[in-house]
């Protein structure tokens, strides 16, 4: 498997840079794990043309992880009356908030499906299933299982049982971590670099990679804070890297 950034900042981009997307690739299959602002443009400078993608996961439905699906259904919907887009892509998605989930179709751009705990999705061998996570809307972690490799995808959470387990032996660990400890209080919906770090070391992950960071912060402060919970392979998921699984 290939995972490729497109973006690693929530809930907004700095100065050039992209919300939460992320590009996984497998053999034939070609799928995009959330869609925040600034990662259409990225991913086709990837893959060239809509037509290539087989299929959309949205983790959740904040804003920073599906606002450029709200201009993608437009590339997708009028390319197929234009006839440059031949088929509509399947979309998983929660449905929470409803009207949200209602918003992301337009013409036939997706062929829309409500994501559950119990979804498994398989293409090919590649095994895909859900957790749902500690959010304010439902949010769901996700699971990509091939060939006795496990990538884990956290979304965005705070700390919580489901995520506990879901991590246990993964290869790879995509985790949010938007906060610094000392800006971590009780009532905040995210990680921070030291909880992430300390839930690798325990959990036994080989190879963490930090995402959806605050964009005012200096990233070798983030950094820093997991290195000194952490002494296995850790780094920033590096916007337009390509990281093999
Ligand atoms: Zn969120």
């Amino acid at each position: 498997m290939k995972l490729t950034i497109l973006g690693n900042a929530g809930p907004y981009p700095g100065a050039g840079g992209a919300c939460s997307g992320y590009l996984l690739e497998s053999d034939e299959f070609k799928i995009l794990i959330d869609c925040g602002n600034g990662t259409l443009s990225r991913l086709l400078g990837i893959i060239g043309n809509l037509n290539m993608l087989d299929a959309i996961i949205l983790s959740h439905l904040h804003s920073d992880h599906i606002s450029d699906i709200m201009v993608m259904r437009y590339a997708l919907g009028i390319g197929q009356v234009k006839g440059t887009i031949t088929k509509s892509i399947p979309l998983y998605a929660p449905k929470d908030p409803e009207d949200t989930y209602e918003q992301l179709q337009f013409n036939n751009a997706f062929i829309q499906n409500e994501l559950k705990e119990d979804s498994l999705l398989t293409f090919g061998d590649m095994k895909i299933s859900f957790r749902l996570m500690s959010h304010p809307i439902k949010t769901y972690g996700v699971i990509v299982e091939k060939n006795g490799k496990k990538l884990v995808y956290t979304s965005d959470t705070k700390t919580c049982e489901s995520l506990i387990q879901m991590v246990k032996g993964a290869d790879v660990l995509l985790s949010e971590c938007n906060l610094l400890e000392k800006d971590r209080n009780e009532d905040t919906y995210h990680l921070s670099a030291k909880q992430v770090a300390e839930l690798a070391a325990k959990e036994g992950v080989k190879k963490l990679l930090l995402t959806h960071i605050w964009p005012e912060y200096n990233i070798n402060d983030v950094l820093d804070e997991a290195k000194k919970n952490f002494s296995g392979d850790v780094e920033i998921a590096a916007e337009l890297k390509t990281y093999e699984i």
